[in-house]
C-alpha cells in the first residue's frame, strides 16, 4: 500500500460562493496546507450547500467559474495537485441518497438547537427556515462519512455539526451495524478583520483583499484602510490593540522587529500612517508573490483544474459508491430491490417457458 492510503484522511470544504480572499487564508486554507503534509486531503466544492441559502439561478449559473476559480486558489497558495482530491459535490450522487437514509437518525429539534442555522438563515436575510438549510448538518454529515474522514477541520461555529455527524454514525453503527469510523473535529482558526475594521473580512461587504489581487490593487486597498479614527496626525500616539492595520502586520509581516518598531513608534506618535501602510502593502505583496507565480504557472497549463475536478471527483465517487453501499447493506436495503427484480424475472421466465 502506498503511502498515501494509509494515510489518515481529511474532508474540507467551500461552497462555490466566489474567490478567496485574506480571511479564508487565516481562517481556513493555511491550515490546509499544514494538513497536506500529513494527511490525504478532500477538498470538497460543496455547491449543494450553496443551494441552502443561495438557490438562485444566477447563483447555479455560477458554479463552475466559481469551483474552477476555488481549486486554482489551492493550487496558487501551495496545494499539492498530486496528493489532492478535489471533488464536487453535486456530482457525488451517493451524497443525496446518504443524506436520506441517515435523516432518521436525527430530531428536528436536534436540528433546531444548534445556532448556526437560525445565523445562516439570518445572514441570508431569509424570514424562515428552507428545509434544505435544516438538514444542512445532515448533508454535511453525509459528506463526511462518504470518504470516511477521520479528521474534519473546521471553525469554532461548526464543531457542533461534526459532533452531530459523530452522533449519527454512532447511531447508525449501533442500529445496523458498524460501518462508519467516528470523525474528529480539528478546529482551526483566526478570523481577519476587514480592511474598514468591520469583524470580518466578507467578499459581500467590500472589505476584502483577494488573493487574484494584483499588487497595485493591494496598495489602493492597504491606503484605503481604517486604522485609528482618533489619531488626527502622525504626532498623535495610536491605538495599536484592535487597529486592523497592526493585526494584518501581526499575522503577514514576516519581519517582526520591523513590525515591532512600528508598534512602538505608532504608540508614541512617532509614525505616520502613510509609513505603517506602505510596508504592509510591501508585506502582503510579499506574501502575495509566490502565490501569483504559482497561479501563473497552473493558468499556462490549460484545463489542470477541470482534470483535477474531474479526476477527483470520480474518485470520491468510487469511495462513495462502496461507502453507500456497505451502509445500504448494513440496513438491509441492498438486498429488497434485487429479491423483487429476481422475483419478477422468474415469473417473466416461467410465463416464456408456458407459451
Ligand atoms: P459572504 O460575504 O458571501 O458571506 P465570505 O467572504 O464571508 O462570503 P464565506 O463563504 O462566508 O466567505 O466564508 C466561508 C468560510 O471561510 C467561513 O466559514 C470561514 O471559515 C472562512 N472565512 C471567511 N471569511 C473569513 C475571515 N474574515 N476570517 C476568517 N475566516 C474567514
Ligand atoms: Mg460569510
Amino acid at each position: 500500500m502506498s503511502d498515501i492510503q494509509t494515510r489518515k484522511r481529511i474532508l474540507t470544504g467551500d461552497r462555490p460562493t466566489g474567490k478567496l480572499h485574506l480571511g479564508h487564508y487565516i481562517g481556513s486554507h493555511r491550515h490546509r496546507l499544514a494538513f497536506q503534509e500529513q494527511y490525504e486531503c478532500f477538498f470538497l466544492v460543496a455547491d449543494l450547500h450553496m443551494l441552502t441559502t443561495k438557490p438562485d439561478k444566477e447563483s447555479i449559473l455560477a458554479i463552475s467559474d466559481n469551483a474552477r476559480s476555488i481549486v486554482m486558489d489551492h493550487l496558487a497558495i501551495g496545494i499539492d495537485p498530486k496528493t489532492a482530491t478535489f471533488c464536487l459535490q453535486s456530482a457525488i450522487h451517493e451524497t443525496y441518497e446518504l443524506q436520506l437514509l441517515i435523516s432518521s437518525l436525527i430530531t428536528v429539534e436536534r436540528l433546531l438547537q444548534l445556532p448556526t442555522i437560525k445565523d445562516m438563515a439570518a445572514a441570508a436575510n431569509m424570514e424562515q427556515i428552507p428545509y434544505n438549510l435544516l438538514g444542512y448538518p445532515v448533508l454535511q454529515a453525509a459528506d463526511i462519512l462518504l470518504p470516511r474522514a477521520n479528521l474534519v477541520p473546521v471553525g469554532k461555529d461548526n464543531e457542533s455539526h461534526v459532533e452531530l455527524t459523530r452522533q449519527i454514525a454512532r447511531r447508525f453503527n449501533n442500529a445496523y451495524g458498524e460501518v462508519f469510523p467516528l470523525p474528529e473535529a480539528y478546529v482551526v482558526g483566526g478570523t481577519l478583520v476587514g480592511t474598514d475594521g468591520q469583524a470580518k473580512m466578507s467578499k459581500s461587504l467590500d472589505n476584502a483583499i483577494f488573493l487574484t489581487d494584483d499588487a497595485a490593487t493591494v496598495r489602493r486597498r492597504v491606503n484605503g484602510m481604517y486604522t485609528d479614527p482618533n489619531r488626527v496626525s502622525a504626532d498623535v500616539p495610536g491605538r495599536v490593540e484592535g487597529n486592523p492595520v497592526f493585526i494584518y502586520h501581526d499575522f503577514f509581516n514576516p519581519n517582526k522587529a520591523e513590525v515591532e518598531d512600528l508598534k512602538s513608534r505608532y504608540l508614541t506618535g512617532k509614525v505616520g500612517d502613510v509609513e505603517v501602510k506602505e510596508k504592509l502593502a510591501n508585506a502582503l505583496n510579499n506574501f502575495l508573490d509566490p502565490i501569483r507565480e504559482r497561479r501563473a504557472k497552473y493558468e499556462a497549463e490549460t484545463g489542470i483544474v477541470d482534470e483535477l475536478l474531474y479526476e477527483g471527483t470520480l474518485r470520491a465517487r468510487e469511495e462513495a459508491k462502496a461507502t453507500l453501499l456497505a451502509a445500504k447493506q448494513a440496513m438491509g436495503l441492498a438486498g429488497v430491490w434485487n429479491r423483487i427484480s429476481r422475483g419478477a424475472e422468474r415469473r417473466r421466465k416461467k410465463a416464456e417457458a408456458a407459451i
